[in-house]
């Protein structure tokens, strides 16, 4: 029995936009990107995180008088604020507050307590030819993890599926993808500059793993469609040509509208988020876009 450990953020049962049927997503703690308009900036770091919900919390001071690190002040000026470079992340000050205002980011699962948890759905996996999807945070952040999971999963019959920022040593992916059913990846700029700008890292690495992955399983291409970033005519069709020369195990490219769900996690976390003032873009918008994917004779969907 493997006694080896992975960071794991969250489980969402009933999920039924990241592969067949009715799936189990996990999402692993941790990503080497740093996407401007990340919606779930809880998972991008590679350890603990605390997220503080203001609108619960009533009975102030319980977390200040537990922590052991001082690390929580409250005051009429400020109100809640939470030192993060303090804290250890014991997690005390979340189990003392009677509101649940406070909420600590990430666990540590053994791969079969993580099996266990997923197993609880394979009836429903079953009726639905569903599964697990994998994802974060970026699931490939802890290949060896993510393997054995993926691994255990295949031995018991279970569909598994991934979704990747492709920003990883192509080895590490290779193992991962010889134990899955279908890949996601998302590519969110072709331009090697304007991709560093938007997400920290430049886009070589990305399009090379891509390009060998599609001769490995079936994939799927995402585009994260943000308003005035990535969503212009010669990006998506730029994507779509790179597209065309990943053969048959290419099912489409989804085109997903950006949103704004994420919006209220930032300040949770005591963070700005540069794009609060940007709107999603129109249904109109997106049609388009998907036709101008259609017109380079790629498969498109627009997704959620
Ligand atoms: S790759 Fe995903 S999780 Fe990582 S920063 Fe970008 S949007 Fe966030
Ligand atoms: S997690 Fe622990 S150290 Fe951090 S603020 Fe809460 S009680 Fe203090």
């Amino acid at each position: 029995m493997s006694t080896k450990k992975g960071l794991v953020y969250n489980l969402q049962n009933f999920a039924i936009h990241d592969g067949p049927g009715i799936r189990t997503l996990v999402y692993m703690k941790g990503c080497p990107l740093n996407c401007t308009w990340c919606s779930s900036p809880q998972t991008q770091k590679r350890g603990f995180d605390i997220l503080h919900l203001e609108t619960h919390c009533t009975v102030k001071g319980r977390c200040v008088e537990v922590c052991p690190l001082d690390a929580i002040t409250l005051s009429a000026e400020e109100g809640f604020v939470i030192d993060r470079t303090v804290c250890d992340y014991c997690g005390k000050c979340v189990e003392a507050c009677p509101e649940q205002a406070l909420e600590l980011a990430g666990g540590y699962m053994t791969v079969e307590e993580l099996f266990k948890e997923v197993d609880k759905d394979s009836a429903f996996f079953r009726r639905s030819n569903g599964g697990v999807t994998v994802g974060g945070g970026e699931a490939t952040m802890q290949p060896e993890f993510v393997t054995e999971f993926l691994k255990m999963c295949q031995q018991r019959f279970i569909h598994t599926a991934m979704e990747s920022c492709g920003f990883v040593k192509w080895e590490n992916l290779e193992k991962m993808l010889e134990h899955l059913d279908l890949a996601f990846f998302d590519i969110k700029h072709m331009d090697p500059e304007i991709h560093k700008q938007l997400t920290g890292v430049s886009n070589e690495l990305i399009l090379d793993n891509v390009r060998r992955a599609s001769a490995m399983r079936p994939l799927i291409i995402r585009i994260p469609t943000v308003p005035g970033h990535n969503d212009s005519d010669e990006n998506i069709s730029a994507t779509a040509n790179f597209a065309t020369q990943l053969g048959e195990n290419l099912i489409r490219i989804e085109l997903l509208p950006y949103h704004k769900f994420g919006t209220q996690t930032y300040s949770r976390l005591g963070m700005e988020y540069a794009l609060a003032d940007l709107e999603p873009p129109s249904a109109d918008h997106m049609e388009r876009l998907k036709e101008i994917v259609e017109s380079c004779g790629v498969a498109a969907e627009i997704g959620v």
